[in-house]
């Protein structure tokens, strides 16, 4: 405590110090980090649910703190944001993202998670653009995910950035689909390519008939707009065989693979073999 007259609210602010202390040097490490190149990508596969052949990757940004041990992206994309380092982080993933996918066997895809401060910076589409010249990667095989918020803030922009891509012949996919503020008519106003149903619905589809509603409602409407539909955080052969029921077209989770280093999938990136 500081001083017996502050009563209650001393111990109430010592955490909060403590608490914005350690944020300031978790940022000030992170900064560091990604000045250093030393954050990891890892990568989990996408499966297609006729064939049960792997045709893509997601990429996952990790950090592994030397003190602290392993650190989840929900808790540093989240600071990048705000201190303004998402920028740094976001090339850094995209660079390291597009040089690694460039050698894998074609039609292998890769996905690659877009913040939305990334997503309005001007010079995004630049530097995508540079990436694929320089890697020779096809642009068909680069797929952007982009959630809500990209579209929410400036709609104009957020259609010239998305159709911009699109003529580049890059892929877009509606990431956590049915979480935050969805809403219908992005689907008329956007051009997306493939939409993932958030995991909180596929979790618990078997159990709760409201969220089997849900996900069988958004493959339909995937299926009548003509995009691809993935199922994310699939973990159970349960829920594997409910989504290919429901027409699902692919499926991404822990029960096909966890996300795992790229060496790990050495033999998939060579051949494109059944997974
Ligand atoms: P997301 O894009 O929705 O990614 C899917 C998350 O679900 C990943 O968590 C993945 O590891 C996890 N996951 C996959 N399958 C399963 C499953 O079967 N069960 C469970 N419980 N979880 C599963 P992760 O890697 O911790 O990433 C969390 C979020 O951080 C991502 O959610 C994405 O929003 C963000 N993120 C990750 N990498 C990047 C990046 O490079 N750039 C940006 N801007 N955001 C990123
Ligand atoms: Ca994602
Ligand atoms: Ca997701
Ligand atoms: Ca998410």
């Amino acid at each position: 405590a500081k001083t017996q007259g502050r009563g209650q609210f001393c111990f109430f602010d010592e955490a909060m110090d403590r608490q914005a202390t350690e944020r300031r040097q978790l940022e000030l490490e992170l900064r560091q980090t990604i000045e250093d190149r030393a954050l990891q990508v890892q990568y989990q596969p996408l499966a297609c649910l006729e064939t049960g052949q792997v045709n893509g990757f997601e990429a996952l940004v990790r950090w592994n703190h030397p003190e602290q041990g392993y650190i989840g992206p929900d808790v540093f994309i989240p600071i990048a944001e705000e201190s303004g380092l998402i920028n740094e982080l976001g090339d850094f993933v995209l660079e390291t993202v597009i040089r690694e996918a460039a050698s894998w066997v074609p039609p292998l895809r890769v996905a690659i998670n877009l913040s939305p401060v990334q997503f309005r910076n001007k010079n995004l589409i630049t530097k995508i653009n540079k990436l694929l010249e320089e890697t020779k990667l096809d642009p068909g095989r680069l797929e952007l995910e982009i959630t809500e918020g990209v579209l929410i803030h400036d709609t104009k922009t957020a259609l010239s950035t998305l159709e911009s891509l699109r003529n580049l012949g890059i892929r877009i996919a509606m990431d956590d689909f049915g979480t935050g503020y969805s809403s219908l008519s992005y689907f008329r106003m956007f051009p997306f390519d493939k939409v993932k149903i958030d995991q909180s619905f596929v979790r618990d589809m078997i159990q709760n008939p409201q969220s089997l509603a849900i996900v069988q409602a958004v493959i339909g409407l995937g299926k009548g707009l003509g995009l691809s539909v993935v199922g994310e955080g699939v973990e159970t052969e349960e829920q594997l065989a409910a989504l290919r029921d429901e027409g699902c077209s692919m499926v991404q989770g822990f029960h096909i693979s966890r996300p795992q280093p790229i060496e790990y999938f050495a033999s998939v990136i060579k051949r494109s073999k059944v997974f």
